[in-house]
């Protein structure tokens, strides 16, 4: 709830007010960006790119890309680098799953990233919506890769099972920064709740979810905490990781302590991917979906989903309901 935030101040007399050449906010400079942006206004949807005052929104907006925020833009917590308003949400709207299928529909996405507010005021933590959404968005949009964002449900493990039953590619669930810093950027989330969350998600299927987790830098974090970081995540089956550069929404968030070089962007991605994970994306501008699209779960793991889905149901779903690339005409004709 809002009153729980973080119980011990950072000082904010270490904040970087001046931005280094690095931290660069593309303007829109193509119709795509007002064509997305027009959409997601028609379907009265809300993306965490506005929300959260996402550097990147040009860029993504421009590419046709969004990153769609369920179940209201009141959040019932208050992380001390979130931009999401705090206050008491609204209630659900029953049509909202089905507003989100249809705008993928329309942009043609071939993944997407749903993710919504902590919603403590549910008692499922608003699982029940993400799993609506999942099936809504699979059934308008057969084949998209459908990657969630969630929060933890506070680690009510039958509310995480209902998002899991929905079966999405991707688990996405940031530990945000490093384990100390933990009690002064986020608000009630626990960094050890948050990896056994991860685990328990992928262990709930069988292990046929990619899981991915992401780190903000330059809260104060030390390398060697981002290091262990990393390990933790590995340790509890992460594959994929995402690093960004944090940066103050408003003055009343979190200072910015530093402003992490590029290089050491690079070398973490480096060390990240020697410890094991699959997939990251690390640079200053990244965030939890940027590029979403430029990773794809193991073939297998795309095929024991949509195995599983059809067993589920009990029907048979045709090749164009598999996320893999269509065979071409040509090709067909070429193999009979
Ligand atoms: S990085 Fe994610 S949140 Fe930011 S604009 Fe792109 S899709 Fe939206």
């Amino acid at each position: 709830m809002s009153s729980c935030g973080p119980k011990v101040k950072m000082d904010p007399g270490l904040h970087r007010g001046q931005k280094p050449p690095w931290i660069k906010v593309r303007l829109p400079n193509n119709p795509e960006f007002w064509s997305t942006k027009s959409l997601i206004t028609d379907l009265k949807l809300v993306t965490v790119c506005e929300e959260a005052q996402c550097p990147n929104r040009w860029e993504c907006w421009s590419q046709k890309t969004a990153t769609f925020m369920i179940a209201g833009e009141k959040c019932t917590r208050a992380c001390g680098f979130c931009a999401v308003k705090t206050a008491k949400p609204d209630a659900l709207e029953a049509d909202e799953p089905q507003r989100v299928a249809e705008a993928t529909r329309r942009m043609g996405l071939r993944h997407v990233v749903v993710t919504a507010v902590a919603r403590d005021d549910l008692r499922d933590g608003g699982a029940e919506h993400f799993k609506r959404t999942i099936e809504a968005v699979r059934e308008t949009n057969p084949g998209i890769i459908i990657e969630v964002l969630v929060p933890d449900f506070n680690d009510r493990d039958w509310a995480l099972q209902r998002v899991m039953d929905a079966r999405p590619h991707i688990f996405n669930h940031n530990i945000e920064t490093v384990e100390r810093l933990t009690p002064l950027v986020r608000s009630r989330a626990q960094y050890q709740r948050s990896l056994t969350v991860l685990k328990k998600a992928k262990a709930m299927v069988n292990g046929k979810v990619a899981t991915k987790s992401g780190i903000m830098l330059g809260l104060g974090e030390r390398k060697d905490e981002v290091l262990q970081a990393m390990d933790d995540l590995r340790a509890h089956d992460v594959t994929v990781l995402t690093l960004g550069q944090y940066l103050r929404p408003t003055p009343k968030h979190l200072p910015v302590v530093e402003f992490i070089h590029p290089d050491a962007f690079a070398e973490y991605k480096g060390i990240a991917l020697e410890k094991g994970f699959r997939h990251v994306a690390s640079g200053p501008l990244v965030r939890s979906s940027y590029h979403a699209a430029e990773f794809r779960p193991e073939l297998d793991v795309l095929e024991a989903i949509e195995a599983d889905l059809r067993a589920m149901k009990g029907i048979e779903l045709g090749p164009e309901h598999l996320p893999l690339p269509a065979i071409k005409p040509q090709l067909e004709k070429a193999i009979a």
